[in-house]
């Protein structure tokens, strides 16, 4: 009894002690003079571009609205399109190629998407202002494609024509890519501007895309914003299953038919999902925040090898942890049967799987046939969408890295900024191939209900915000200059 108290004890000190000895990874950074940029200026520049409606999925593609963009975008900068080499690519997306001083050193990109989400039309008149107005108003630009990512576009942009009026050159190249179809996979767009890279033989050392933010109340006990820069993401696959049988009339039927089991199926894998775990580019994430977090999340993070099971089990049961967490399996679409007194010969599902790094699409394939463990039905990739893994994890420890860093603290002063997870596929995924390393962050501040904003209702971003974006596009083209 004794020796068992004794035991307790011990293990409670080291657990104590362990929380009290993890180090901060911020980088103290000391305040400085922020570049001046023209804040009316700037809001009118993303406000105009909020005003052309380009979304990019099918039936709402106009291809006009994309040169009505290329046009607008070459008046408001007129230094990046008299000094910047620019390429169309696919038709419509952009290439711009900023010459550096240094022809030896490696380039760096920085990424964007012209095209947004359409807006439904039932969700039209539930805006309270346009999504096509741009508008200025109560200290927010309003529109559709504000946060997703025209902001983006805009920010960079205005960021290098800022620095040309300085005459700034930076060391090495630096290119802008901006797609037309991230929304929709690209494949017209920033896969065919990597290809070229490729042929070229163009490597870059260092890419910004979309992906993460930063995030007011991110996660309970920690009491600061979290500014995530995903070092990595998901991969996306989805998996039909499909049950045949003997159609007949449903007066004699056996004892399950075609659709009762698919549902057995279904039920089973989504009593079973894939291992999760808190390695890998979750871990990393947990590795930062756990330091600047209150004492009782922070014992528990610092001591996540001895409380995998029950750290894992909780995060289990919040879905933006769960996901970060293990590959996550939806089951999205289902079908079968036509009349109520007939037996289907046939019934079919969709499950949509975003993979972890780590876990192949052949992996999840071979565990969803273990978990549905019926013979009768048949498991496979969903024709015509072959999986995409997920990427490559990059080091949360490059000099790029820090610098991405720096900036943040410098722009955001008092965030906490973390390497994670992109649960969602960005278009950076395309330049796996002629890339170092890949970062995914827009330093956009939101809060945690701001998050369903993107790709719904209400988009909008702060003026003070997207104030903000342009200056960390421009301490950043700077300080990876350095
Ligand atoms: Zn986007």
């Amino acid at each position: 009894m004794l020796f068992c108290v004794l035991l307790i004890v011990l293990l409670i000190l080291l657990m104590v002690t362990r929380a009290c000895r993890i180090e901060s990874q911020q980088i103290l950074v000391a305040a400085i003079q922020l570049p001046e940029v023209n804040e009316e200026k700037a809001v009118n520049g993303v406000s105009g571009a909020l005003k052309i409606p380009t979304p990019s999925a099918k039936g709402a593609f106009r291809p006009e609205m994309f040169l009505n963009l290329h046009r607008y975008l070459e008046e408001q900068f007129p230094l990046v399109h008299s000094k910047l080499q620019r390429e169309v690519v696919g038709g419509f997306s952009l290439l711009y190629r900023w010459p550096g001083s240094d022809p030896a050193a490696q380039p760096i990109l920085l990424m964007s998407h012209l095209d947004v989400v359409a807006v439904p039309h039932d969700e039209k008149s539930r805006w309270t202002h346009s999504p096509w107005s741009g508008e200025v108003a109560d200290g927010y630009i309003w529109g559709r494609g504000a946060i997703d990512v025209k902001c983006g576009v805009l920010s960079q942009l205005e960021a290098v024509e800022h620095l040309l009026g300085q005459e700034y050159v930076p060391k090495q190249d630096i290119y802008l890519a901006f797609g037309h179809d991230e929304e929709v996979g690209g494949d017209d767009g920033n896969l065919q501007i990597a290809l070229k890279m490729r042929e070229r033989g163009v490597r870059f050392r260092f890419v910004l895309d979309e992906g993460g933010v930063i995030v007011n109340g991110a996660l309970p006990g920690l009491n600061v914003p979290l500014a995530l820069v995903a070092v990595a993401e998901k991969g996306y696959a989805t998996i039909r299953l499909s049950v045949d049988v003997e159609p007949g009339h449903s007066s004699m039927p056996p004892a399950q038919t075609a659709v009762g089991i698919l549902s057995a199926a279904v039920a089973r894998l989504e009593q079973h999902p894939l291992p999760a775990s808190l390695t890998g580019a979750f871990g990393l994430m947990l590795d930062a925040v756990a330091p600047e977090m209150d004492f009782m999340p922070r014992l528990m993070l610092a001591n996540r090898d001895l409380l995998a099971p029950a750290l894992l089990k909780r995060f289990s049961q919040t879905p933006t942890l769960n996901a970060l967490a293990r590959t996550t399996a939806a089951v999205t679409v289902i079908h079968g049967g036509q009349h109520e007194g007939s037996l289907p010969g046939h019934a079919e599902a969709f499950v949509n799987f975003r993979l972890l790094p780590g876990d192949s699409p052949e992996f999840v394939l071979d565990q969803t046939r273990k978990a549905v463990n019926d013979v009768r039905v048949k498991c496979e990739f969903r024709r015509g969408a072959p999986p995409i893994p997920s990427s490559f994890i990059s080091d949360h420890r490059s000099p790029d890295f820090l610098t991405l860093h720096r900036v943040i603290r410098q722009v955001f002063p008092g965030v906490v900024v973390a390497p994670g997870l992109a649960v969602v596929a960005t278009d950076s995924r395309h330049y796996e191939a002629v890339a170092d390393n890949i970062y995914r962050f827009l330093p956009v501040q939101l809060q945690v209900e701001d998050l369903q904003r993107i790709h719904g209702i209400n988009e909008r971003i702060s003026v003070q915000n997207y104030y903000q974006m342009v200056q960390f596009m421009i301490l950043l083209i700077q300080q990876l200059s350095e």
